[in-house]
């Protein structure tokens, strides 16, 4: 009898109907790809909410291993790069959306999708710092492509308490920036100091809907909410300045208007981490290597269990998480 692992599984009735459930799971059951790795670490991303509890349409094949990202060690691989043993990353490209994901204890992929997990890291600290980590990496090169460097002025960090703004604050810190951590979660505000943020502000400052240009407060900002907030952070940026937007927990819309852009050069950079081409990884993944202090992971992420799992995807869409959440399977 093959040897079988637990699996989650969302599926969907004929009445378009989602539910979710632990199985057991074959290597034979995985679908196509030249390297199966054996998960050791994933974790929960507010993408992974929105796909086991179905409040967005993430998933789009049925039925689905959901879980966006995992670490761990290659079982067998027919593609040129990779060997038995070699410790690997995954995150996105379609993985927990439209191909089985990491919430098994075996993924099967396309060696093309994976990357050297950084000599200084655990499979379980790259969890910790996982997409929304990579992410908010993404978001700081950006950042710093556009010229925003620690002089230019502060960033401007939103949903700070969250997964990608915790990372963020963290990075920015470390690199010398005066960071400004919006959050709507005022007891979190220790918690954001000791990740390196200089001043804490509350998330209905810029909540509201936004003028076309207010007072001029930083650089850059690194955005994980969309909507009124990132119309205000636009809108409040010095000249010349630049906006990462990564993110949409407060909303998908944009009420804006052009003046940050015609009247104060303000840049609105947009961030993808799922189809980001190979070359940006390695570099994102060497930069969370070199200039993440990685004590800061143990304070900004806890661990569970694969049982946690479906618990923890319903608390981060209600934004109950706090910093990162990393499954130790
Ligand atoms: P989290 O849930 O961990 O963080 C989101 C944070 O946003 C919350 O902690 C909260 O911060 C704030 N927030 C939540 N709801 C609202 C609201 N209604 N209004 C204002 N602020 C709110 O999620 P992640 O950090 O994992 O992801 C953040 C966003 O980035 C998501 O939309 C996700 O889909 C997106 N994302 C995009 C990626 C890409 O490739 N572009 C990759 C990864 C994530 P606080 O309590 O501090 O206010």
């Amino acid at each position: 009898m093959s040897d079988t692992f637990k699996a989650i599984l969302v599926s969907r009735d004929a009445e378009k109907k989602q539910s979710v459930e632990i199985v057991d799971l074959t290597e034979a059951e995985l679908m196509e790809g030249d390297v199966t790795v054996a998960v050791e670490a994933t974790t929960v991303n507010y993408k992974d909410g929105l796909a086991i509890t179905g409040k967005a349409p993430v998933v789009r094949r049925w039925p689905l291993v959901p879980g966006i990202d995992f670490a761990g060690t290659v079982i067998s691989s027919s593609h040129a790069d990779w060997r038995k043993g070699d410790k690997v990353i995954l995150n996105g490209w379609g993985v927990g959306e439209t191909h089985y994901g990491a919430y098994a204890g075996r993924a099967r992929v396309k060696g093309d999708w994976l990357v050297p997990l950084p000599e200084s890291m655990s499979p379980h600290d790259a969890m910790a710092v996982g997409t929304a980590g990579y992410t908010a990496m993404l978001a700081v090169m950006a950042l710093e492509r556009h010229g925003i460097v620690p002089d230019r002025g502060p960033v401007v960090v939103t949903g700070a308490a969250g997964g990608v703004g915790s990372v963020a604050i963290s990075i920015l810190s470390t690199l010398g920036y005066h960071v400004i951590a919006s959050t709507g979660r005022s007891a979190e505000s220790p918690y954001l100091i000791d990740l390196g943020a200089a001043e804490v502000i509350s998330r209905e400052e810029l909540s509201q809907p936004a003028k076309p240009l207010a007072k001029e407060r930083w650089a850059g900002g690194v955005d994980s909410v969309g909507t009124h907030t990132l119309a205000n952070v636009l809108s409040m940026t010095s000249y010349g300045g630049a906006v990462a937007a990564c993110g949409l927990a407060g909303g998908m819309d944009l009420p804006t208007s052009v003046a940050p852009f015609i009247l104060r050069g303000v840049s609105l950079l947009g961030i993808d981490s799922v189809m980001a081409p190979k070359p940006v990884r390695l570099e994102a993944w060497r930069r969370i290597g070199a200039d993440l202090d990685l004590k800061k992971l143990s304070t900004l992420s806890r661990s569970i269990g694969f049982d946690g799992i479906i618990d923890a995807a319903r608390d981060i869409i209600h934004g109950k998480i706090r910093g990162r959440v990393v499954v130790d399977m």
